[in-house]
């Protein structure tokens, strides 16, 4: 059950709304905030802000240990989402994992946008065929989401369009703090449409994640305050996909390094917060025509390497 920040013993309506202003919309943010930082957004003693975490940490049931047999047990639950091309699904490992946060990032019109519609649609194709029957929540903050563009790959799975587009929730967020609440009402949506519908929702996907913090956060000064929200942010999608056993995808944009003589000067922004969050890192580039090009980047098990596949009216195929 999703509880409210207003359910943390000591927290009232007042403190409640501080919180939400600076960016902090669940139980689970207050569990991992420091007592400092409680104190000077909700303007209350150490003491009692260290009361509030120590409730919140309860109520979010963060102890801090599990133990492996219980990770293994989760971990056996994940599952794979196809790309749509054989040879990404490979060097992905399968697919895209649920539980996990697969980070595509590349410059613009690189396939990134396009990527997140194919793994929409074959998020909701029958196991044995790529999918997860699973339903879609889609946070776009550069409203790149295009319903036609699902038709067209429907049609080429077989698919119903109609019946995939009705599996798709798309909110569009209009800067950061939003973006920080739609995954808390992300979270509430799965759970109403789970109970009213029986129907899982599989796949997160936030496309851009930087987009609006990049703008909002101009400057060294803000720099700091940035990264904590994006951590926050980061980590209650990966509670989503915890919680829903969903796979988490975000988008994210590169820029150039000035200072790169050798090899590729592109590096995704966000800096070590994503970095270190973000399970799998695909670097995709254009290639000839239809042509991308997929890297995979500091994956904990499986091997760098390429892969080759195209994006073409149908979708993204090999
Ligand atoms: P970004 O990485 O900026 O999100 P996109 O995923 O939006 O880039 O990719 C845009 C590219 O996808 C276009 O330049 C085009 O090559 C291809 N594309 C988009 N729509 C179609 C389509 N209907 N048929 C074929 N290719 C398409
Ligand atoms: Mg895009």
């Amino acid at each position: 059950k999703i509880v409210d920040l207003e359910d943390i013993p000591g927290v009232g309506s007042a403190i409640a709304e501080k919180l939400r202003e600076a960016g902090i919309y669940t139980i689970e943010a207050v569990a991992v905030a420091t007592p400092g930082e409680i104190s000077s957004i909700a303007e209350v003693g150490e003491s009692t802000a260290v009361k509030i975490i120590s409730s919140a940490r309860k109520l979010a049931e963060i102890g801090g240990f599990e133990s492996g047999e219980k990770i293994l047990e989760r971990r056996k639950k994940v599952g794979k989402i196809t790309t749509g091309s054989k040879e990404l699904d490979k060097l992905l490992g399968g697919g895209v994992e649920t539980q996990a946060i697969t980070e595509l990032f590349g410059e613009f019109g690189s396939g990134k946008t396009q990527l997140c519609h194919q793994l929409a649609v074959n998020v909701q194709l029958p196991k044995d065929q790529g999918g997860l029957e699973g339903c879609v929540v889609v946070i776009d903050t550069e409203n790149t989401f295009r319903p036609e563009r699902i038709v067209q790959m429907a049609e080429a799975k077989g698919l119903n369009p109609d019946e995939v587009l009705k599996n798709i929730y798309v909110a569009q967020a209009y800067n950061s703090n939003h973006q920080m609440l739609l995954v808390d009402n992300a979270k509430e949506l799965a759970q109403k449409i789970k109970k009213d519908e029986g129907k899982n929702v599989k796949l997160i996907i936030v496309d851009s994640l930087m987009a609006h913090f990049r703008a909002e956060y101009v400057g060294r000064g803000t720099l700091a305050d940035r990264q904590q929200k994006l951590n926050r942010h980061l980590h209650d999608l990966m509670r989503f996909g915890e919680i829903f056993n969903a796979a988490i995808v975000v988008t994210n944009q590169v820029q150039a390094k000035p200072d790169t003589f050798f090899g590729d000067p592109n590096r995704p922004v966000g800096g070590h917060i994503v970095a270190h969050t973000a399970t799998f890192r695909i670097y995709l580039r254009k290639s000839k025509g239809e042509l991308r090009v997929a890297r995979l980047i500091d994956s904990p098990h499986l091997p760098e390497g390429e892969a080759i596949f195209k994006v073409t009216e149908k979708g993204i195929t090999d």
